[in-house]
């Protein structure tokens, strides 16, 4: 749970490339009874569901994020969505750097960078994915790995309001397998230590999510690791009673 200093913890669903409009009914059962949630809470759906989601989710305390977003404001980049897009159909922030996208786009840091930066401008919360694959942990890399991320992927200048890091470990992620609460124990703390190296008091304020097979059987536990500040949830997310479980662990 969250300890003294730290921020207010985060659950952000991330529907990956899931859900048709009829699965809007979904999120909307997903807001009800949220108004005592103890953290903040968002939905990330495949970018056509947006505008659905966005009139699904108003009024209540459910916010909405993208999944990914292209550098530029926009321009000549068939397929792709700019921050500026997201923004304008009622998103307050994108994840960026998922691993899913590091791996089947060859998103390297720079670009997580870049993109980190579009989000920002587009006054979005960029949430930053960063972690480890299971030959990295098995070499003893995991906090290389992590740090040299972190250099890559954070912009310069950030803070609490328009920046969230995700540590996911890849080799967790849909596996069902999550790290020992001491090896995310010790990854968290490291982030938490570079973030403040870098960013000073501000560094304080930054969330970090945790992220692989988080569920309702083992939120609680997960999210009572120090400096965990919230969950990216992929499959867990999907539907309500689930992300709710999730988000009960902060009652
Ligand atoms: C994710 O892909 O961000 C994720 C955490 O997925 P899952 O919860 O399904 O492991």
């Amino acid at each position: 749970m969250n300890t003294e200093n730290e921020p207010r913890a985060l659950v952000a669903g991330n529907w990956k490339m899931n859900g048709l409009s009829h699965n809007v009914a979904e999120a909307r059962a997903l807001t009800e009874g949220l108004d005592e949630a103890g953290c903040d809470c968002m939905l990330c759906p495949p970018a056509p569901l947006l505008p659905l989601f966005a009139t699904a989710l108003e009024g209540s305390p459910v916010a909405l994020g993208g999944q990914d977003c292209h550098p530029e404001a926009s321009g000549a980049h068939t397929g792709d969505i700019s921050a500026e897009m997201l923004a304008d159909v009622g998103c307050e922030a994108v994840i960026v750097g998922h691993s899913e996208r590091r791996a089947d786009h060859g998103e390297s840091d720079e670009v997580v960078y870049a993109k980190a930066q579009a989000a920002n401008r587009a006054a979005l919360t960029a949430i930053i994915c960063i972690g480890e694959t299971q030959d990295q942990r098995d070499a003893g890399e995991t906090l290389a790995v992590i740090t040299r991320q972190l250099d890559g992927s954070v912009p310069e200048g950030v803070g609490g309001d328009d920046t969230v890091i995700a540590y996911e470990p890849v080799w967790a992620i849909g596996t069902g397998r999550t790290p020992m609460p001491y090896e995310i124990a010790e990854v968290h703390g490291v982030i938490r230590g570079w973030l403040v190296e870098r960013l000073g008091e501000e560094g304080e304020s930054i969330r970090i999510l945790y992220g692989g097979s988080v569920k309702p059987s083992n939120a609680r536990e997960l999210m009572a690791i120090k400096h965990v500040n919230g969950a990216l949830v992929g499959g867990a997310s999907l539907k309500a009673q689930d992300f709710l479980g999730i988000i009960a662990a902060y009652k």
